[in-house]
């Protein structure tokens, strides 16, 4: 197991750093149970990829990043069972060559598998990503090894745990046959796509809505199942269109001095890059996940009851066309839908949900993004959950009354890791525990 000493962690967009004593980089479950068992706090992270202050903020962390490896498949069953360091893209390059697929993807192929898990990753038009997982071991805070299956009642409480019950060490999902969307994408009017969810969700095995604030617009994503073989005409729309986040970037540079420059910027990307339609097909891993970035970004989201949704999306957006609150917000906004499951943390806990993305263009300047105050005030006053990997500011009163599960989450907590020893000052904070020395500053 290699060895850093006395360092500084920087998570991917800079905008979250700490001082370590130690940092290990494991590479087998042997060296993950030995440095938690010897640890007295300890935080593991993956490709640092989230917004929140989860990750890191203690003396000793671990990189699970180079536990990585595929282990093995189960042909019959559609099972894959990996390290949980490994990163989506290579899982999902993995299974496709399988002829499979996770039929629920987010817009990221760079983290880690157990990050995504820890946080709740989802995509749009089907489960969270963890509802797909159907066995895993995890690492409790005296070293030992947990085996848990679809069978034990944990599971709930495992598949979206923060990193905080124990850290994931062995993962098995269970994947689909592989199929191919026909994607349509086109620009409507916010008075024509918010009625049509629902009819829309009905129809197409896929959907998903970029809304574009202060243009009045939505970017509207659907893709229906289709044999291979089927010929659509292909219409990618002009080579200048993957500009748009170079341009954006651009065009953004100088909103957080004067925010209302924002509206106009918005404008002229709509004009420039969601005025085309366009058409194409694919796995909905090529066909819809976003493969490169150009740039770093900060993110938060919200969620809400399905029912709620429409409600919810109006008092937002008469809230940030205000002119005097200066909540103008970068393009898009991204509108997914997430399925209802059984897991206790999970933003479709008992009901099917909507999430809205809430982005931020100029990392550095994140903190005095009066967007994100605007939108979680608009969701939790109805209810609404923070994505527990982005940016809120909720803490452990105000998630309980939107979790239900919340309390016995906690309790469970304190059962596997009695001296919080996988608690940072930011989970400390949020699960409103007493803090205790060696948290790093
Ligand atoms: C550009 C971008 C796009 C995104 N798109 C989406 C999206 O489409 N949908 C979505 O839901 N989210 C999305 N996210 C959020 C992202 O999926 C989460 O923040 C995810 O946790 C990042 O994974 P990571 O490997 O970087 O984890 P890290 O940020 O390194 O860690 C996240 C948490 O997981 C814990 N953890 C890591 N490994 C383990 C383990 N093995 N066992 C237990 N705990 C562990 C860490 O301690 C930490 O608490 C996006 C983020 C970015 C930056």
């Amino acid at each position: 197991m290699k060895q850093k000493n006395n360092g500084t962690w920087v998570s991917w967009n800079e905008n979250v750093t700490h001082n370590y004593k130690s940092l290990y980089k494991i590479t087998t479950e042997e060296e993950l149970r030995e440095v938690i068992k010897n640890s007295e706090k300890i935080r593991v992270f993956g490709s640092k990829q989230s917004s929140a202050d989860i990750a890191s903020g203690l003396e000793t962390l671990v990189d699970i990043t180079t536990y990585n490896k595929i282990l093995s498949y189960n042909d019959s069953e559609h099972t894959i069972t990996v390290q949980s360091g490994v990163i989506l893209g290579d899982l999902l390059d993995a299974i496709e060559a399988k002829g499979w697929c996770i039929p629920c993807l987010p817009d990221i192929n760079t983290i880690t598998i157990g990050g995504a898990l820890a946080t709740g990753t989802h995509g749009t038009s089907g489960k969270l990503l963890c509802e797909y997982m159907t066995d895993c071991s995890i690492v409790l805070a005296d070293g030992s090894l947990k085996k848990i299956n679809e069978k034990d009642e944990i599971i709930d409480a495992v598949r979206v745990s923060l990193g905080v019950l124990g850290i994931m060490s062995e993962i098995t999902f269970k994947c689909e046959p592989i199929y191919t969307l026909h994607v349509k994408e086109g620009p409507e009017d916010d008075s024509e796509w918010l009625p049509k969810i629902k009819e829309r969700l009905n129809k197409h095995a896929f959907l998903r809505i970029l809304w574009l604030p202060h243009t009045d617009k939505g970017y509207v994503i659907t893709g229906d199942k289709i044999n291979p073989d089927t010929e659509i005409t292909e219409n990618l729309g002009p080579a200048y269109l993957k500009h748009r986040r170079t341009a954006s970037k651009i065009l953004y540079k100088y909103s957080h001095i004067f925010p209302w420059t924002t509206a106009i910027a918005n404008k002229l990307l709509y004009r420039g890059f969601f005025r085309n339609t366009k058409e194409h097909k694919g796995s909905l891993y090529q066909a819809t996940v976003t493969k490169s970035r150009g740039s770093t970004i900060e993110l938060a989201e919200w969620t809400i009851g399905l029912d709620k949704f429409p409600k919810v999306f109006e008092e937002l957006k008469t809230e940030i066309n205000k002119w005097s609150n200066k909540s103008f917000i970068h393009i898009p906004m991204d509108i997914r839908f997430v399925y209802k499951d059984k897991s206790w943390l999970s933003y479709a806990y008992g009901e099917d949900t909507v999430t809205m993305g809430c982005v931020s263009r100029n990392a550095a300047t994140a903190d005095t993004y009066e967007a994100f105050k605007s939108i979680e005030k608009v969701f939790l006053k109805h209810g609404g959950k923070p994505h527990w990997g982005k940016r809120f500011t909720a803490k452990d009163a105000g998630i309980s009354k939107i979790y239900s599960k919340w309390e016995d989450f906690k309790v469970l907590r304190k059962e596997l890791d009695p001296t919080n020893k996988f608690l940072n000052p930011y989970l400390t904070e949020l699960l409103n525990e007493k803090q205790r020395a060696n948290a790093v500053a």
